[in-house]
């Protein structure tokens, strides 16, 4: 597999180096210079598939020789110990991306990426430390994505008493290779000081450092997977098919359109933002104007300037209208976000994230707006996290309480484990060097 940089000054590099080293060094992002579609033997036997059988035929059509075949079959079948059901929810279909140990959907991309990222240091002989600043979700996934993975430490920054409760037991209660640190300040401070140890000489002589940030292609490979594993479960597969995607980062949307390009037969993608609407803008003006994020009910979606837009605008050549082929974009406030909640859950017995009721709002108004009736057309809403982890905003609307997972329930019992530390970067890498 050959990659570029979306901004053309770096050199290409083969997967294990866009792996490892997450950017290329000019700011741009890895792309893949080939997206084929699949053999028509692949889409044949696609009902056949399991979801590993499935994910290891499209990792290795899109990875090729990078690793050998039993090495990513295994890859495949540890990251995948669970299932992603597409359920019925009135005139859609809800795709349940939250089956995994953290229960959101990042867990498909951190867990191939750290097995993958364990698989290229093999034989390297040397520790890698992972540095992550987290506000909360990325830190558990990543977290959960490396637990035991050879090779790899994981050091994981997050501001003291600024994460939820469920959100800080998934990261400070797995000990092993993973070591949580509990900042004195805010998330921009840890942020701060993981920027400032990949900058630091002495640092990066005596230690391996790397990152598992979103914008790792190893985290948006693994992502088009479930795509095709939705349209594996339809009944009926000639229908127009239409995805609505709870976005930030635009990661996970990204992903869905490397998955049209394999020969997924999408009508097109719906880009579902919260209060933070650069994108719906871009897509209503054709400016795309970065700005400063707003707290949201849907808070894993607070994202004020999606890194990954930068490989969307690639895959389209910089037209708007290009772009307005293949994607629409809507936007919902909280207000909107809490009414979606509760009309579901009255109308359907069904719970949502505020994140999935963000995109169901906006698959709702796609088929009003295009006067398209539901019963002939594949409306599939991505739901990317259980409602369960925001039951403080969930619970409260539909006045009930949430029965809480037994994968939850040993997460929460488990004892936190965390090293306290002010916000300065010395303190940060006497640590670092002294480990
Ligand atoms: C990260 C996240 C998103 C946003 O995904 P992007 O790939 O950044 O667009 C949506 N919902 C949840 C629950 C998330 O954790």
């Amino acid at each position: 597999m050959k990659l570029y940089s979306t901004k053309h000054q770096s050199p290409d590099v083969d997967l294990k180096e866009a792996v490892l080293t997450g950017l290329p060094a000019d700011n741009g992002l890895y792309m893949p210079y080939e997206i084929n579609p699949l053999p028509q033997k692949f889409w044949d036997h696609l009902d056949d598939y399991s979801y590993t059988e499935m994910a290891f035929h499209i990792a290795q059509h899109l990875i090729g020789d990078d690793i050998p075949s039993t090495e990513l079959n295994k890859i495949v079948q540890e990251a995948y110990n669970f299932d992603a059901p597409l359920i019925e929810v009135g005139d859609y279909s809800v795709l349940e991306l939250y089956h995994g140990p953290t229960l959101a959907f990042k867990d498909f991309g951190a867990r191939f990426m750290g097995r993958l990222m364990g698989y290229f240091l093999r034989n390297n002989n040397k520790e890698v430390n992972i540095l992550v600043a987290t506000s909360g979700d990325t830190g558990s996934a990543v977290a959960h994505g490396f637990l035991n993975v050879e090779g790899i430490k994981v050091t994981i920054l997050y501001p003291k008493g600024k994460v939820s409760a469920i959100q800080e037991k998934q990261f400070t209660t797995l000990g092993a290779n993973i070591t949580a640190i509990e900042i004195d300040g805010t998330f921009d401070d840890c942020q701060s000081l993981v920027k400032q140890a990949f900058l630091d000489k002495e640092l990066n002589e005596k230690l391996t450092l790397s990152s598992a940030n979103s914008i790792n292609i190893a985290r948006l490979i693994p992502q088009s997977f479930y795509y095709i594993y939705a349209y594996k479960q339809l009944d009926d597969k000639t229908l127009p098919l239409y995805f609505s995607v709870p976005s930030g980062n635009f990661g996970n949307l990204t992903a869905g359109l490397f998955a049209k390009k394999m020969g997924l037969p999408v009508t097109k993608m719906i880009a579902a933002n919260n209060s933070n609407d650069v994108f719906t803008l871009y897509y209503e003006t054709g400016r795309f104007e970065p700005k400063s994020s707003v707290t949201t009910l849907s808070n894993a979606m607070d994202v004020g300037n999606p890194s990954n837009f930068a490989r969307i605008m690639d895959m389209y050549d910089n037209h708007l209208e290009n772009v307005r082929n293949e994607i629409t974009a809507y936007c919902y406030n909280d207000e909107q976000t809490a009414d979606g909640i509760k009309k579901v859950f009255e109308d359907f017995n069904y719970l949502m994230c505020p994140h999935t009721s963000v995109g169901y709002l906006a698959m709702d108004e796609f088929v009003y707006e295009n006067d398209l009736n539901p019963l002939y057309i594949n409306g599939i809403v991505l739901s990317t996290a259980h409602p369960v982890k925001f039951g403080d905003v969930v619970e409260p609307l539909i006045q009930a309480h949430i029965h809480i997972p037994d994968r939850l329930k040993s997460i929460i019992s488990g004892k936190k484990q965390s090293i306290t530390m002010s916000p300065s970067f010395d303190v940060f890498k006497t640590w670092l060097m002294n480990k």
